[in-house]
């Protein structure tokens, strides 16, 4: 066995608990760079510790809808927190808007933190803020999160992969810029390429997407597992089959953020469903 460096008191050993975290080296965020960092599905718990770093050592917190307020209050006292998404009936910012804003921060000199949910390079845009950033020529750093399409399917029993069931899974979104069933998906293609796939914004369109699964040669009575509000004490998890889908949305409404899982990965939650209401006191996760 090998052994790694030794340890001296002055690593942060000495100190216990969260207070060692205090004493790593963590990157420094300088002044006019943006973190564009995912804070995970809900579960404040299911943060990163750079993700922690960061909104200790920003100056202000752009955030997201999809960012739990429980994860907020961990941001430190004097920071700013601006919200950059939809808000009372007035439009939501465009893309642009934001990735302006973010650029207008950074060079004001602000430590910017850019805080979505779940990972922010999945169904997040931040692909598309990170290019405005490069293209402005602001310095910037990405921390991965966990995303919804992992960690909620965590929360509600079932794996994404397992070898007695699927040895590849999908990912895809059920929702265009304009809110249709993305038309540049190859349905048919999908219906047959892997045996899980896992939706997001996917529950408004589901009876047009089921559709499409099924005339591309999806088993009708393939299992869909609908899971609202993921890793959060409201967690639902509801199932249905893919001819059934369409009703059960119609009739159940079921609550949004949800994740769609097709296929036979569900199975799984009747031995592994841990998430029970005894544990969703806790709302670190
Ligand atoms: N970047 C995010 C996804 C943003 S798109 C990520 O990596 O998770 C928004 C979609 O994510 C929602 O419509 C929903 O499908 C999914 N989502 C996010 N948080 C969720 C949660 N706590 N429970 C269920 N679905 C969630």
């Amino acid at each position: 066995m090998t052994r790694g460096p030794t340890k001296t008191a002055e690593d942060g050993r000495e100190a216990k608990g969260f207070a060692r975290l205090d004493a790593e080296a963590f990157p420094a965020f300088e002044p006019g760079a943006v973190w564009l960092v995912g804070a995970g599905p809900g579960a404040p718990g299911l943060m990163s510790l750079l993700c922690y770093h960061a909104m200790q050592a920003c100056d202000v917190v752009v955030y997201d809808a999809l960012v739990n307020p429980d994860i907020l209050r961990w941001v430190r006292a004097d920071v700013e927190l601006e919200y950059a998404g939809k808000r009372g009936g007035r439009p939501s910012p465009t893309q642009r808007d934001i990735s302006l804003r973010l650029i207008e921060l950074a060079r004001a000199g602000k430590r910017v933190l850019r805080l979505k949910g779940g990972d922010p390079f999945m169904f997040g845009r931040g692909g598309e803020e990170c290019q405005h950033l490069a293209q402005a020529g602001v310095v910037f750093r990405i921390v991965p999160g966990i995303t919804a399409g992992v960690g909620g399917l965590a929360y509600a029993g079932i794996p994404a992969t397992h070898r007695d069931t699927n040895h590849a899974v999908m990912f895809l979104t059920g929702h265009d810029a304009s809110g249709k069933m993305p038309a540049n998906v190859n349905w048919a293609a999908v219906a047959t390429a892997s045996p899980v796939i896992v939706m997001y914004m996917a529950v408004k369109n589901l009876a047009e997407i089921a559709a499409a699964l099924m005339a591309g040669g999806r088993p009708t009575g393939d299992p869909v597992t609908i899971i609202s509000n993921a890793s959060l004490p409201q967690q639902l998890v509801q199932t249905t089959t893919l001819a059934a889908a369409g009703a059960f949305v119609r009739e159940h409404d079921p609550p949004t953020p949800a994740i769609v899982v097709v296929g036979p990965a569900a199975d799984w939650r009747s031995l592994l469903d841990w998430y029970g209401p005894d544990l969703r006191e806790n709302r670190i996760g």
